[in-house]
């Protein structure tokens, strides 16, 4: 029998952190539905396309072909046609143009079917927007992970620091209100808490007691 475990929540609340460490330790499968978005992204702005017109993204899904494979590094390692753009979908652009591409219909419904083939061959914890909402309606558990902005993009502005990125503090912050405002006012699939998840803030927490607390939600479900 496979579980589903829905991980749902704004940018930089410590999702994919969480979802993987919970995932190794269960022995699922850890799938981040971002990287997916940003994959598609990246390809449309490759090609010179503007992420925010359906005319131009449209008509390029049919020549992506996105592959995952999961590496000896327990990374999701992410494959555009062939390319491991695992690296290069986590440039701060490409952010924004996973934000955009994600509010065409057309590209979620692309996507969806890749997901929930994911989740019935094998038991995942999953990351994203609209997990819990959409594309696991009938997961086993939802969890709705939250973290004030301040501390989000803290944390989302060390990560680009460590990679040398020198974005300053209050642009990422800007940033990640204007994605919140983004991912919670599209028309489809919008970011918003499912009615039965349970919500997770780690405003105060470090990680570990961020892991412990999610484990802790997780144990109290399902019979591990
Ligand atoms: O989680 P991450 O920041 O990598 O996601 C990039 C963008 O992809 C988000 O801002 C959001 O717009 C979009 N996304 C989505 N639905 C998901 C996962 C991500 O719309 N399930």
């Amino acid at each position: 029998m496979n579980y589903s475990i829905a991980i749902d929540g704004p940018s930089g609340a410590g999702k994919s952190t969480l979802a993987k460490a919970i995932a190794a330790r269960l022995g699922f499968y850890y799938v981040d539905t971002g990287a997916i978005y940003r994959t598609v992204g990246l390809y449309v702005a490759r090609q010179g396309g503007n992420c925010a017109v359906p005319a131009d993204v449209e008509p390029l899904l049919p020549a992506i072909q996105i592959g995952m494979e999961y590496g000896e590094d327990g990374l999701q390692h992410m494959i555009l046609n062939g390319e491991d753009v695992t690296a290069a979908i986590r440039e701060n652009a490409v952010s924004q143009y996973a934000s955009q591409v994600s509010a065409i219909p057309a590209v979620r419904e692309f996507l969806l079917e890749m997901q929930r083939g994911l989740a019935k061959r094998h038991s995942v914890i999953m990351d994203g927007r609209d997990i819990g909402t959409v594309v696991l309606p009938d997961a086993d558990i939802k969890v709705y992970l939250t973290a004030s902005v301040e501390e989000r993009a803290l944390r989302r502005w060390k990560e680009l620091q460590a990679k040398g990125d020198g974005t300053p503090l209050e642009t990422v912050k800007e940033q990640i209100i204007q994605r919140d405002y983004a991912d919670s006012h599209r028309e489809i699939a919008p970011l918003r808490q499912a009615e039965d998840a349970v919500v997770l803030d780690t405003s105060e927490l470090d990680l570990e007691e961020s892991i412990e607390a999610l484990y802790n939600i997780v144990k109290e479900r399902i019979d591990l």
